[in-house]
């Protein structure tokens, strides 16, 4: 594919949906490629918030690389002081985690922009609130004042359409349900079937890399 394949695909997948393409925006996954190869692959096509899985791996990009960027893997409390480098954290998935980020916030004098993750399909070694924990979670989330929830992630299971699909939509409804705007899902094997069900935030790596 590459990036241009991936925006043309994003935009088929707004037309069989009826969806406008301008509310759907790709978040270019750049965890393990070297500078030379995002400005190779991604910043040549133009300017695309970029998610990094590793706090210290992104720190460094930062330093040479001009970009929005986005915290797509799991947050250690111990690195939550750096949050405030990230435009957005799409992987917040515990309550302690949101108090130190609350903290961290206070401390910058700003309210940092999060999604909260939910781990739809169950998988213990995944990351994320269950589904029956997510009422009272944003409830206490949405109360801390340096924080800001503006959707749902989630990472489904491997899986056919049959597995990701409803997943997907599940997303959507419970971001419907709590008034929720964003919803990150979909990466680079089923981002077109995330569309059609309501992503916003598509999460894309690989398919940008390969030629
Ligand atoms: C790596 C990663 C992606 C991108 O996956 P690809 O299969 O490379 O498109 C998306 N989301 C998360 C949370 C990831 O860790």
């Amino acid at each position: 594919m590459g990036l241009p394949q991936v925006l043309q695909a994003m935009e088929a997948a707004c037309r069989r949906a009826g969806r406008d393409p301008r509310e759907v925006r790709l978040v270019a996954v750049t965890k393990g490629r070297s500078v030379e190869e995002i400005q190779d692959k991604v910043l040549r096509f133009g300017s695309f918030p970029l998610g990094e899985s590793r706090v210290q791996e992104a720190l460094k990009k930062m330093e040479v690389l001009k970009a929005e960027w986005h915290l797509i893997g799991p947050l250690q409390r111990n690195k939550a002081k750096f949050a405030p480098r990230f435009t957005l954290i799409h992987s917040l998935d515990s309550l302690r985690l949101a108090e130190a980020l609350d903290r961290v916030g206070a401390k910058a004098g700003m309210r940092l922009k999060v999604l909260v993750e939910v781990n739809l399909g169950r998988e213990p070694q995944k990351h994320g609130f269950l589904e029956e924990e997510l009422p009272e979670a944003l409830a206490r989330i949405r109360e801390m004042e340096h924080l800001s929830v503006l959707g749902l992630m989630t990472v489904p299971p491997i899986g056919p359409e049959a597995v990701v699909r409803p997943i997907f939509r599940r997303l959507s409804e419970l971001a419907d349900r709590y008034g929720l705007p964003e919803r990150s899902m979909g990466m680079s094997d089923d981002f077109p079937i995330a569309i059609e069900e309501g992503a916003t935030l598509v999460r894309v790596g690989r398919a940008l890399f390969v030629d």
